[in-house]
């Protein structure tokens, strides 16, 4: 398993607790450094992964979305609707799962390339003292999340790759710059916060919070740098002063119509190294969970004594299918919405149709209305006047 994000490290548990003896290896030397995810989940998604309580930074029961311009729209909820986690945290927990079930880790392990060998397939690790190892198994899993290492970038059929990068800092603040935030998802929306993406508030542990910002990677258009915008934002949400602890970031990125080959060979791929990310919130951790869970089976079945390569083939051939049906038809569609909204916010035209779209929300008074929007894309709640703005026709 090369990857030790959320879909790597749950597979290895998985496989491992089967009685499979797998080798989980990543760059990092250390799973609590580089956590560079917000880590934004719904509650269910605790539930329905066994997330213990020692993950969870904070809680929160509503939303508050601030903009376009200087409009500010809340909903709250009467009970806890979802988490923040901290992701460094865990990844830690995970992979320390996969290890009690016997899974073997090494971490500054970083695979480079791979070969697929007579029954086997061959990949070649290096570790941060530069030694180089060949090591022969029967599978591999790519599940280095957007980097694709081993699969590389999908074929041009598969359709675009929409790409957003983002920046967050981790900030310690005082009692009372923490009070408005406190609780709550808070999304930052318009072209005067941000054109061609959305920033953030999010609660952290007491005295915490992360800050940051996504955008959505136009090439046709200047791409300035996020930190300078980052630091205008703090001082915009009075949090300027605040002390920064931690700066992180990285690309998400996701073909919309995931149309990619999932394997080559006796290479399989997970998680954000198949686009299971979904850019509407930038969000992927419960995905790449999932995917984990779709693939295990196939994977087993495949190792399973006595199972035939062609056997073992046509069960994994099953995988992409299996994986687009778990995630949903609504996956595929709050994927378009993202590409239309976020890319699309880059003109004054464009906030205002932000804008109408926001005061539909508005009409849903209850907080969980905006989960189920945002975390199970339940767009039919918003009637059928807005599909034709999902599908690009207004
Ligand atoms: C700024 C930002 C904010 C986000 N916020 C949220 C959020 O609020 N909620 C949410 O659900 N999702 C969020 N996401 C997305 C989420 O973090 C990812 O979708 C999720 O982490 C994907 O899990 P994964 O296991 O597929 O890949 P990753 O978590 O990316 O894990 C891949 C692992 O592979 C390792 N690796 C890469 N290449 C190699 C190699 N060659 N050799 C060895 N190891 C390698 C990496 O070090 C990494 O540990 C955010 C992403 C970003 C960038």
């Amino acid at each position: 398993m090369v990857g030790c994000g959320p879909a790597g490290a749950e597979l290895a548990r998985l496989l491992a607790q089967a009685g499979l003896a797998v080798w989980l290896v990543d760059q990092l030397a250390d799973l609590s450094q580089a956590a560079f995810s917000s880590a934004a989940l719904p509650l269910a998604a605790l539930e329905r992964f066994s997330l213990p309580a020692s993950l969870v930074a904070s809680r929160w029961q509503g939303w508050q979305l601030l903009g376009p311009g200087e409009a500010v729209r809340r909903w709250q909820g009467d009970q806890t609707l979802g988490v923040v986690l901290d992701f460094g945290a865990l990844r830690q927990w995970l992979a320390g799962e996969a290890q009690a079930w016997g899974a073997r880790l090494e971490l500054g392990c970083r695979a480079l390339e791979q070969r697929q060998v007579p029954d086997r397939i061959s990949t070649l690790l290096r570790w941060r003292d530069g030694q180089q190892r060949w090591i022969k198994s029967r599978w591999v899993v790519d599940a280095t999340g957007q980097a694709r290492s081993l699969l590389g970038e999908p074929p041009a059929t598969a359709g675009p790759l929409v790409t957003g990068l983002g920046v967050e800092w981790l900030v310690a603040v005082s009692a009372d710059q923490e009070q408005r935030w406190r609780g709550q998802l808070s999304f930052l929306l318009g072209t005067d916060w941000l054109p061609q993406g959305y920033g953030w508030v999010f609660p952290m542990q007491s005295g915490q919070l992360k800050v940051g910002v996504c955008r959505l990677q136009d090439p046709k258009r200047p791409q300035p740098p996020l930190g300078p915008l980052l630091q205008s934002i703090l001082g915009r949400c009075g949090l300027a002063g605040a002390q920064v602890l931690d700066r992180h970031g990285g690309l998400i990125r996701s073909t919309i119509a995931r149309q990619e080959p999932h394997r080559r060979g006796r290479l399989i791929g997970l998680g954000d190294a198949v686009s299971t990310a979904n850019l509407l919130g930038g969000e992927g951790i419960r995905h790449a969970l999932l995917s984990a869970r779709v693939l295990a089976p196939q994977l087993l079945a495949a190792l399973a004594p006595g199972t035939q390569d062609r056997a073992a083939a046509q069960g994994l051939d099953a995988y992409p299918g299996q994986l687009r049906r778990a995630l949903g038809w609504r996956w595929g569609l709050s994927g378009r919405l993202a590409r239309r909204t976020w890319l699309g916010l880059n003109s004054p035209a464009a906030d205002r149709r932000l804008e109408r779209l926001l005061a539909g929300l508005e009409q849903h008074k209850q907080a969980e209305d905006l989960s189920a929007l945002l975390f199970d894309y339940r767009f039919e709640r918003y009637g059928f006047r807005a599909l034709p703005y999902l599908l690009g026709l207004r």
